[in-house]
């Protein structure tokens, strides 16, 4: 998967690149992970990407001609042959709020441009021109749209084949093929102050530990989330537990 940041600080992205789960599969070639700065496209002396919004009020807006310069400096960097065009994502406290379904169709694609807004946000002519998509990490807004396409990156890198170690199964997890939350989990030492893992997980019964986790699983997802639970397609095995 080919996947290239316009973004105003390339640095912050060596975050991905230097630890963990996203280093190893960007090491082992099943992302490439480029980026371009829009302020290499500016074009006066001072190098401005950012300019006074029409109508007035606070704060800056950054402007279309570098962005649109720095996506299309993206395209070309791109290998497109015989592959769809890159969407164009930008990440935005307006767009969709990101959730697993939206991470694994995207963790599909064979090429992304990831567009990170900073200021007051960018130039509506630019979105309504370029951007296919714009998502939200949530409804709240941060300082800029690295730390958003980093989220999106990191979540979509740990779906790609081969990016976790046999191990490390992302089908377990929190949301992995429906709405429901993970079940919690212990490790050694078998008591902690005073606290005791709970005996089923130490009695060697897979069909007894399977049942007890998907209990959980659905009473936590009750308690915490009913949004989610709400949402569930129950089985009668399901439903059967949670009448325990
Ligand atoms: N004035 C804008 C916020 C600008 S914040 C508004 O109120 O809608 C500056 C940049 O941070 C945005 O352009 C966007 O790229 C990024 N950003 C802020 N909050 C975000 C969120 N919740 N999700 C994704 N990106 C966000």
């Amino acid at each position: 998967m080919q996947v290239n940041v316009i973004t105003l600080f390339p640095d912050m992205f060596k975050a991905l690149s230097a630890s963990g789960i996203t280093a190893r599969a960007i090491a082992q070639g099943l992302l490439s992970l480029e980026t371009v700065n829009p302020r290499d496209f500016a074009e006066d002396r001072h190098q401005s990407v950012d300019d006074r919004p029409y109508g007035g009020g606070p704060g800056m807006v950054m402007t279309v001609p570098p962005l649109s310069k720095a996506i299309g400096a993206a395209k070309s960097s791109m290998d497109l042959v015989n592959k769809a065009a890159p969407k164009v994502i930008y990440m935005s406290p307006q767009g969709k709020p990101i959730n697993q379904k939206r991470i694994n169709e995207l963790a599909q694609q064979d090429s992304l441009i990831v567009l990170c807004g900073r200021y007051e946000g960018i130039d509506e002519r630019l979105i309504d021109a370029e951007v296919d998509e714009e998502l939200s990490l949530g409804d709240y807004v941060i300082s800029g749209g690295e730390l958003a396409a980093m989220v999106l990156l990191d979540a979509m890198i740990r779906q790609l084949p081969g990016a976790l170690g046999d191990n490390e199964s992302a089908n377990q997890d929190s949301f992995a093929s429906r709405p429901l939350l993970d079940c919690p989990h212990y490790s050694r030492p078998e008591k902690v102050a005073g606290h005791q893992v709970p005996g089923v997980l130490l009695s060697g019964d897979h069909e007894a530990i399977r049942r007890w986790r998907l209990k959980q699983s659905l009473l936590r997802t009750r308690e915490r989330r009913p949004d989610l639970f709400m949402q569930l397609q129950l089985s009668h095995e399901e439903l059967a537990l949670l009448d325990e």
